[in-house]
């Protein structure tokens, strides 16, 4: 169920109208939009009576929400989710492109540094590495935990970037909360319930990579799951499905982008790394992810990709995320998009 206000109701007329949807014994999340504010409805089994809410002072209507997401839906908010990053000019979402940029794991210091002073030169904002690594052999390299989120709270404070890395189970969850900028929860975490409820309880936003073999409708109730907590600031990750294609690690779906979009208000980026697993095969699909209108892409960024300890196959040299940039900047205006070169810092507020 959903709540239209009026476009001019007041500030108390939706409180008035949360504190009656509490009182009910359901949960109000009203989403703000440019025209008029809006409050979904969760906590519900059945229907909930209109009546009484139709009545309220503020309400132009009561709309009941057919799909089985209902916060993540453009039925509950019409336009773009954008999301900011206090102090600076980093975005996810709307007009401008996220460029999302690191090595798979985070192996040392002088490594995370040098990948990401390169980043930081060809115009990156964002920064990834994972420090809690899901590996498919438990006797891969599992990640330096917390020892690397210290290395990428340093690489925030001396560069600006802002750091997303991934959270693999409730514990880490916690630590990474503490240390980054974005939480990631991982394709193989994407219906791990209870972990997706914990990061609804953060208010950091969090990037949800779509499961193997996760439909779209699937992918956004994962989201769900986040944002019926009261963390709306989702972004959503393709990252390649598996299907019977054997020419690339995984089948990049860049056909999700506009399936998406025309369902959810929520930003998408996709990974061409992973979606392929193949060096030679990240630059074209960045540009076909941007062309396709997609809010942005990660990827993965080695100096030493044939010494790397998780996924040197598919991580691109420094620079060929140059030359990415270079690109995405040429095709975003097509798309009536721009890609920000560099992060940075808001003056300090007087
Ligand atoms: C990653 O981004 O490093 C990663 C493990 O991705 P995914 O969950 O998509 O496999
Ligand atoms: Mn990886």
């Amino acid at each position: 169920m959903l709540v239209v206000m009026k476009a001019h109701a007041t500030e108390e007329q939706i409180q008035a109208v949360c504190a009656h949807i509490e009182l009910l014994g359901f949960r109000p999340h009203p989403l703000p939009g440019a025209e008029r504010t809006a409050i979904g409805i969760t906590g519900n089994h059945g229907e909930v009576d209109r009546g009484n809410l139709e009545s309220l002072p503020g309400v132009a209507e009561v709309i009941r929400v057919t799909k089985a997401y209902k916060l993540a839906s453009r039925d509950v908010k019409e336009e773009d989710t954008v999301i900011r990053f206090a102090g600076t000019n980093a975005t996810i979402g709307g007009g401008e492109i996220a460029v999302v940029a690191g090595p798979c794991s985070i192996e040392s210091r002088e490594q995370a540094f040098a990948i990401a002073e390169e980043i930081a030169a060809a115009g990156g904002q964002f920064f990834r590495g994972g420090a809690y690594k899901p590996r498919t052999s438990p006797y891969a390299f599992q990640g330096l935990g917390l020892d690397a989120l210290k290395i990428m709270a340093e690489i925030r404070e001396k560069l600006g970037l802002r750091i997303v890395t991934e959270a693999l189970d409730s514990a880490s969850l916690e630590l990474v909360a503490e240390w980054a900028d974005v939480i990631q929860i991982g394709a193989r975490n994407m219906q791990n319930f209870s972990l997706l409820k914990q990061a609804g309880r953060l208010r950091q936003p969090v990037l949800i990579k779509r499961g193997m073999s996760a439909t779209l409708e699937e992918f956004l109730m994962a989201a769900e799951y986040v944002m019926s907590e009261g963390n709306y600031q989702v972004i959503l990750c393709e990252r390649g499905v598996r299907t019977f294609a054997d020419h690339a690690r995984n089948t990049l779906d860049l056909s999700i982008v506009p399936a998406l979009q025309h369902v959810s208000h929520l930003p998408i980026l996709i990974d061409p790394s992973h979606g392929t697993g193949r060096r030679d095969s990240v630059l074209p699909m960045a540009r076909a992810a941007v062309a396709c209108g997609a809010h942005g892409v990660m990827v993965e960024v080695h100096n030493h990709p044939e010494t790397a300890l998780s996924d040197g196959p598919q991580s691109i040299y420094p620079a060929q995320f140059a030359s990415m940039m270079d690109e995405l900047e040429q095709i975003a205006p097509v798309v009536g998009r721009r890609v920000p070169r560099g992060i940075r810092m808001a003056a300090a507020a007087q």
